[in-house]
């Protein structure tokens, strides 16, 4: 490694250890040395950032540091974790220091928020790219799966969804990689959903308070057909959701409102489109009344929301009637007012 790279880790990623947080030696050292208390286990999760794959090239440096950070501490309020420390390797093109001190500033504004440290990483020269790999803690056993949904279980979401799917659509036009079928798509609101794709957040103070409550639990990276799909599988069983009951924003419900967006698209954004990241959990009825008895509890804290949107229905096998239909998420059924809605044939194709 150069001096050059020496430099640009002491100056932008090496800040002083907090010991007291558990890290015995942080940045600096061949490798971080860590103290995992009793009665503990570590959560390890590593999510990569690939320029033009996972990002826009032009993106924002601040809303890419935030943003690595974010889906990273995601996957740990999955988990039922307290986010506790991060590495960072980096990969750079060359040394833009206004870049640099940007996205900087954008990951550690997110892991100052959660109290979540750097303890080291890579820096490297090459097409950029960042991976992240975020350390937390659980109690022994009792962290969240998505194993153990049980017939009966409610199915809840932590927050609003399809914004966060609208925001890539309107991303991918602008950048002109598609051209849109929907000509009200030039006179969005954009910026909303812009933000909720570039600037989620963890649900990582949600995610503590899960923990003896929800019986399996997931974050929504890749949509809700898809990710409700894998708790049901570990889980074997099935499940209906509610289109009437889904989460949307205001920003969404005001551009349905306009015309500007079909119902039945903002339904397909919020159940195939990814990049929520809000945590899908179940729960047993009885326990969903104590969680939002507990929730109440917790009034001066933001971002703690709990939507009921479906139900666990059967354990395992799926109808042989639906086999033969080629559903997509063969184990989910979509409801309107009662009557089964295909969101699975009818695409999610908002481009020409
Ligand atoms: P080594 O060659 O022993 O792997 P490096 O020279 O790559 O170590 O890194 C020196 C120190 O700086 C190590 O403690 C490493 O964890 C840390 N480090 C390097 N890059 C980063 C980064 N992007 N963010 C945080 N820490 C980093
Ligand atoms: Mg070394």
């Amino acid at each position: 490694m150069s001096k050059g790279e020496f430099d640009i880790i002491k100056r932008y990623f090496q800040r002083p250890t907090n010991q007291s947080d558990g890290v015995v030696i942080g940045i600096g050292d061949d490798c971080a040395i860590l103290t995992i208390p009793e009665g503990h286990q570590l959560a390890v999760t590593t999510d990569s950032l690939v320029s033009g794959v996972h990002f826009f090239e032009d993106v924002d440096a601040y809303r890419l540091g935030y943003k690595s950070l974010a889906v990273n501490l995601s996957d740990l309020a999955a988990m039922g974790a307290t986010a506790k420390w991060v590495s960072l390797a980096i990969t750079l093109p060359s040394i833009d220091e206004v870049w640099l001190a940007e996205f900087c500033r954008g990951f550690f504004d997110l892991a100052d928020k959660y109290n979540v440290q750097l303890i080291g990483g890579d820096t490297t020269k090459g097409p950029l790219s960042i991976t992240v790999s975020a350390k937390g803690l659980v109690k022994t056993g009792q962290a969240l799966t998505r194993q153990q949904a049980q017939v009966g279980d409610l199915i809840c979401v932590s927050g609003c969804l399809g914004d966060g799917a609208l925001g890539l659509a309107i991303k991918l036009l602008a950048s002109g990689s598609v051209v849109s079928k929907n000509e009200d798509f030039a006179v969005l609101n954009k910026q909303a959903f812009i933000d909720a794709l570039e600037l989620t957040e963890p649900r990582l103070t949600l995610a503590k308070l899960l923990v003896g409550y929800a019986s399996s639990c997931i974050d929504i990276s890749d949509g809700l057909s898809q990710d409700l799909s894998h708790i049901l599988e570990k889980s074997r069983c099935s499940a209906e959701v509610y289109l009437q009951d889904l989460p949307l924003s205001d920003a969404m419900l005001s551009e349905i409102k306009l015309g500007r967006i079909p119902q039945f698209q903002a339904w397909q954004y919020a159940v195939n489109g990814g990049d929520d990241y809000e945590l899908l959990f179940t729960i047993s009825p009885e326990k969903l009344v104590l969680l939002k008895e507990l929730l109440k509890t917790q009034a001066n804290e933001a971002n703690l929301a709990c939507f009921e949107i479906g139900k666990i229905i059967t354990a395992s096998s799926v109808s042989s009637t639906v086999c033969l239909e080629k559903k997509t998420h063969p184990l989910i059924t979509f409801l309107h007012q009662q009557q089964p809605v295909d969101l699975d044939s009818s695409g999610w194709d908002h481009f020409k």
